[in-house]
């Protein structure tokens, strides 16, 4: 046998990584309301009333265990924003994510904090931090994370396309 032998020797494996979590009593409550509704619910703190999206069962102000529910709008606002370059994996297809794409930190109309998704646009360049966003479910809903397919880009705020701000 050779010494220092510096060829690597590789098998290739195709892993199934598939599995199914539990998302908790919380998470569960709004993709039951989604899936039923076809519209957004946030969790409301009965003591400082600031409205969670994603939904959360405790304020992180007061430490309150929030039960209420509140309906969102189906628009929102861009508060934060990249541009990416590099391919990501899309955790629903398994395949590469065409560059370049938008991530986006949007704050759903009627909601006091902020989501991570996707932002569709045909101009990723284009886009700016308090341009109006429109929520894209998919036609037929399970009420998992995958609902949520984007949100599709609307351009700069209008006086019609502000949202209601308590
Ligand atoms: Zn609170």
């Amino acid at each position: 046998m050779q010494e220092n032998n510096s060829e690597y020797l590789f098998s290739s494996i195709t892993m199934d990584l598939s599995w199914n979590t539990d998302v908790g009593e919380t998470m569960a409550g709004f993709f039951q309301r989604l899936k039923a509704e076809r519209r957004l619910y946030g969790t409301r703190c009965s003591n400082c009333l600031r409205v969670y999206l994603p939904p959360r069962p405790v304020c992180g102000n007061c430490w309150q265990q929030m039960n209420d529910w509140v309906e969102l709008g189906e628009q929102g606002t861009i508060v934060g924003k990249t541009v990416c370059y590099y391919e990501i994996l899309d955790s629903m297809t398994g395949k590469p994510r065409t560059t370049p794409f938008v991530l986006g930190l949007i704050q759903i109309d009627g909601a006091d904090t902020t989501l991570n998704h996707f932002v569709e646009t045909p101009d990723p360049d284009h886009v700016s931090i308090g341009d109006r966003v429109e929520t894209v479910l998919r036609d037929t809903l399970q009420g998992n994370v995958g609902d949520i397919v984007h949100f599709q880009w609307l351009g700069p705020p209008t006086t019609s396309s502000q949202g209601s701000k308590k």
